[in-house]
């Protein structure tokens, strides 16, 4: 029967790790031992299945039916090996985390008969209960259903007893209403336009791959004190608590000793993670307290952030056993370092080739630059879409808080590659070039040296960062899906090479040489590009002052940051490159305001209930305490000489009752817009009004209440505070 849970992974909980077991056991030697990858393909399947799907990893080509039934039967068996009783597709809606829908191998076939089952077309394509995934409109105006479909690109796993089957869910009328298909689009579409401009240089490419390394980092709470915080257990962040006395001010937790449980959970997370075949390799501790990150190895794009979003859920699955959990949300304490996931990403070819690595000669250097120039170009020309990309309530925490990069898309080169284009702009000639002069630049290309990783890495106040051979993508937020700003990323890419190779070749017809056609199109597109070049410091008021006279967009927030995808030019560029029709555009524009406001509201809600039903009452009990003591000491002291005695006392009764009120009254406020706003039936306008009404309130309420937190005996305060959470070892 089948059966739809959003948790697959439950299984883990009751696994003891392996490594604990047999210590002796190395990790090149149970790596992926739970995936279906290649290399097993090789021994489960027939040499024509096998080609058959290597094909379709390496070309993305169709795999028959007939070869999908081999193929069912054998990943059948060999997760039957595994002990995986279940098998599920694994996706991922639009709801930001993943989705999974289980049924059993096991099929009844007679009285008392049954066998383990499973088919090419289970494998291939099965029906979710669509209905409870968001999907913008579309299915209501199409009257359709959705499907999960195989992605033979990325392996498929078990976990506990379930086989997990990356898919990717569309709807039966062919719109995606998932992170995955739009993504897988996009890549083939950068892929091949990039292929097309190394021809230029090298003929004997024949294929060019992205690749994704993520940094994701993320806080451990204990259990039981995350258990007594509804707002944290609610929407993974603190809406109220006074800054520790000890913050991240000593900078002392930086690369310090991870704590003794911490590494327990962190060794356990990582042994799961090697199992499913996700290269985890570096671990330390991030700025705040009890914050820390973990890397992996690079990987293909699509592969690569299927693998984050299942680390998330495993880091989730295996923190509770010791006995924490994870916060994945951007800003979980206010006053510390929120969190992020950097996208590190590049391009590169079947050559072994880093297209976005200085090479050994003028011709792999002009190479290089041509990417590197035409990866800015695509921030330049379409840094809005860029910026709505990883655009949630969460990360409006973090952007351009002083902690991560502001919510201005810029993008940082380093000072030598910064040299370089200026050359190139000042020294190509306009007219015909002269035999000397082409030399002249070829070698000053040349003299870029192979290694930029030291003169690159300076600035880490850059949204969008060259770090010597690679991009940095570092806006994107902790819980957020890779897959859509990546899908973003290599969308624009994608278009400004097909750009740039029509206009280099439309140089080239008109007799110019290669060469100089090349460095002639560099030339005009570092002029078209500056104004979204910044080396400086990207927290200073004095960049967003800058920013501003450039015409540089600075949206503060998620509404505004998403007015973008209902713009003409968003829509024609999606639907030009093949990646999102305008009916997909617009219904993840809905989505995603309705996302938002979901956020807003529930975080309001729970603003209000804790304010009102603890903080209050307990401010009231202890409040009648110190009256009780004036009442006392006016009685033992006599009214004149008891008052006096009283000063502090008459103080608190006063403060907490002016803050009391003040919190009662803003809250108060705060309902009644959040009721005007949940009126508004428009999605956008009901999402300005959370932003612009509801939110407003805040700051202002969690002043009031955390005034009274540092007033009230702390025995009698009814939230564990962040200090508590943030030292616990
Ligand atoms: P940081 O200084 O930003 O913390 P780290 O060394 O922690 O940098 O992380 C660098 C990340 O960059 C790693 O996740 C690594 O896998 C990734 N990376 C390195 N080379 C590439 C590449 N060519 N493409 C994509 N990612 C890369
Ligand atoms: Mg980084």
């Amino acid at each position: 029967m089948a059966q739809l849970r959003l948790n697959a992974l439950d299984d883990v909980l009751h696994r003891k790790p392996k490594h604990m077991e047999d210590p002796g056991e190395r990790v090149s030697e149970y790596f992926g031992r739970n995936t279906f990858h290649i290399r097993i393909m090789r021994e489960y399947l027939s040499e024509k299945a096998y080609k058959s799907v290597k094909s379709a990893i390496e070309n993305g080509t169709q795999v028959s039916r007939e070869i999908a039934d081999q193929v069912a039967t054998s990943m059948k068996d060999w997760a039957v090996t595994k002990g995986a009783a279940h098998y599920t597709h694994w996706f991922q809606p639009l709801t930001g985390t993943t989705a999974e829908k289980h049924d059993g191998f096991f099929k009844p076939i007679g009285p008392g008969e049954a066998i383990e089952r499973f088919e090419g077309n289970v494998l291939v394509q099965q029906e979710p209960d669509a209905s409870s995934f968001p999907n913008g409109g579309i299915r209501n105006t199409f009257e359709a259903r959705g499907y999960t479909a195989w992605d033979p690109s990325s392996p498929a796993f078990v976990i506990g007893k379930t086989l997990c089957i990356p898919t990717i869910f569309i709807a039966y009328t062919g719109e995606a209403l998932d992170h995955k298909m739009p993504l897988l689009k996009a890549l083939h579409k950068v892929e091949d336009a990039a292929l097309a401009v190394c021809q230029y240089f090298d003929k004997n490419v024949k294929k060019v791959g992205t690749t994704l390394g993520w940094e994701q980092e993320y806080f451990l709470v204990d259990s039981a004190l995350f258990n007594a915080r509804p707002d944290i257990m609610l929407t993974g962040r603190a809406v109220f608590g006074h800054a520790p006395a000890k913050g991240q001010q000593l900078d002392d937790h930086y690369f310090g000793s991870i704590p003794e449980r911490a590494t327990a959970f962190m060794r356990e997370f990582e042994y799961e993670s090697h199992l499913l075949g996700i290269p985890v390799t570096t671990r330390h501790n991030e700025v705040a307290p009890n914050q820390f990150e973990c890397a992996p190895m690079f990987e293909e794009v699509n592969i690569a952030n299927d693998h984050n979003l299942l680390l998330m859920d495993v880091m989730e699955k295996v923190a509770r056993k010791h006995n924490f959990r994870v916060l994945l949300h951007e800003k979980p304490f206010a006053g510390l370092n929120g969190s992020g996931k950097h996208n590190n990403w590049s391009l590169s070819t079947d050559t072994g080739v880093n297209l976005l690595q200085p090479g050994k000669n003028p011709k792999s250097n002009l190479q290089f630059l041509t990417f590197l120039v035409n990866t800015i170009v695509a921030i330049n020309d379409n840094a809005d879409v860029l910026r709505a990309s990883i655009a949630s309530a969460g990360n409006d925490h973090r952007l351009g808080a002083n902690e991560a990069p502001p919510a201005i898309i810029s993008v940082f080169i380093g000072s030598q590659l910064t040299q370089m284009l200026d050359n190139l702009e000042k020294n190509i000639k306009h007219g015909k070039m002269t035999p000397e002069s082409k030399t002249e630049l070829k070698l000053d290309i040349g003299k870029i040296p192979e290694l930029l990783l030291d003169n690159t890495d300076r600035n880490r106040t850059s949204p969008f960062a060259f770090t010597g051979n690679k991009f940095e993508f570092r806006a994107v937020g902790s819980t957020a899906n890779c897959g859509h700003p990546m899908m973003v990323l290599n969308t624009i890419v994608a278009k400004q090479l097909i750009d740039f190779k029509k206009s280099v070749d439309a140089r080239i017809q008109k007799g110019v040489k290669k060469d100089e056609a090349i460095l002639k199109e560099l030339q005009k597109l570092i002029i078209q590009s500056k104004k979204i070049r910044f080396e400086g410091n990207g927290y200073g008021e004095e960049w967003v002052e800058e920013a501003k006279k450039r015409g540089l967009s600075n949206l503060k927030d998620t509404p505004r940051a998403l007015d973008v995808w209902a713009k003409k030019e968003t829509k024609k560029l999606f639907a030009d490159m093949g990646i999102l029709t305008s009916v997909e555009l617009e219904a993840r524009h809905e989505i995603e305001l309705e996302n938002y406001v979901m956020k807003i509201q529930i975080e309001a809600r729970i603003m209000g209930d804790l304010a009102k039903n603890h903080i209050i009452p307990s401010s009231i009990e202890y409040q009648n305490k110190v009256i009780q003591n004036i009442k006392g000491l006016i009685e033992v002291l006599g009214d004149k000489e008891g008052k006096k005695m009283a000063k502090t006392q008459l103080l608190i009764v006063k403060s907490i009752s002016k803050h009391i009120n003040k919190l009662n009254d803003l809250v108060n406020e705060m309902v009644e817009d959040r009721k005007a706003a949940n009126l508004i039936v428009d999605n956008k306008e009901k999402a300005f009004a959370y932003c612009d009404k509801v939110k407003s309130y805040f700051d202002e309420i969690r002043y009031h209440a955390d005034k009274l937190e540092l007033q009230v005996d702390d025995e009698m305060w009814p939230l564990p505070k962040l200090r508590e959470m943030l030292f616990t070892k």
